[in-house]
């Protein structure tokens, strides 16, 4: 890998994209970018507006009047909202699942699109969502979609939620994960799924240093587009 490549990692809720693509990106010296860490900032700022969430109108006025900014802080996009740094405030499921709810709408994927382009414009970037490799970077370097049984991936959420302090019931994160996954994949604009070029990990037992090796290996033997 001699220039310095985009690499995106598409996949649903608590398929451990984040903690790979952290780590990936470290290993490598890349940037990471945390897509959903946007959408969850617009839904953060429309839950405390009490914005109509199905007003298209509504939304519109919400993207326009909301800063969102991204901050390269030690190789990581931070998102600022109206100047601060929103943080753990938007890792619950609530905001998880309105931010679902208002990415189905086009003006609210339209919004984010730029923002995302440009922090991968230099390349060295893992960009991790839902469309990285289908729609925000088409053209990217590596493509992976990573993926695992919905029980891990329901233990792996509630993990998270409880190492971050927030409530994590077994039978509400199953509900609420089943209804992203299905909000998610079913919209009509950028739904999730492996774009043909993808290449498709299934991370059911595996840890984070495997998933990371796999894709490592996978880079090295220059599957990718470069
Ligand atoms: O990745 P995360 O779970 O934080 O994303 C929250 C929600 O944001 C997802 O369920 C999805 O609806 C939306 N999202 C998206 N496109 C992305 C990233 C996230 O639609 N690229």
């Amino acid at each position: 890998m001699g220039k310095k490549s985009i690499i995106t990692i598409d996949g649903p809720a608590g398929a451990g994209k984040s903690t790979v693509s952290k780590a990936l990106a470290k290993r490598l010296g890349y940037i990471y970018l945390d897509t959903g860490a946007l959408y969850r900032a617009l839904a953060y700022n429309a839950l405390n507006l009490k914005t109509d969430l199905d007003d298209a109108s509504a939304l519109n006025d919400l993207c326009s009047t909301t800063s969102v900014i991204l901050k390269n802080i030690n190789g990581e996009m931070k998102v600022y909202v109206g100047g601060k740094d929103v943080g753990e405030k938007i890792r619950t499921e609530e905001v998880g699942l309105t931010a679902s709810k208002i990415s189905t709408f086009a003006i609210v994927r339209q919004s984010l699109l730029n923002l995302q382009r440009e922090a991968g414009r230099n390349g060295g970037i893992v960009a991790e969502g839902r469309d990285m490799g289908s729609v925000v970077f088409p053209y990217a370097d590596y493509k992976f979609y990573l993926d695992a049984n919905v029980e891990e991936r329901i233990i792996r959420r509630r993990k998270e939620l409880l190492g971050k302090g927030l409530s994590a019931e077994y039978q509400i994160i199953q509900k609420d994960m089943m209804e992203r996954d299905k909000q998610d994949s079913e919209r009509a604009i950028a739904p999730l799924k492996p774009s043909a070029d993808s290449i498709i990990i299934d991370s059911t037992g595996l840890s984070v240093f495997q998933v990371v090796e796999e894709i490592i290996c996978r880079i090295s033997k220059n599957t990718g587009r470069e």
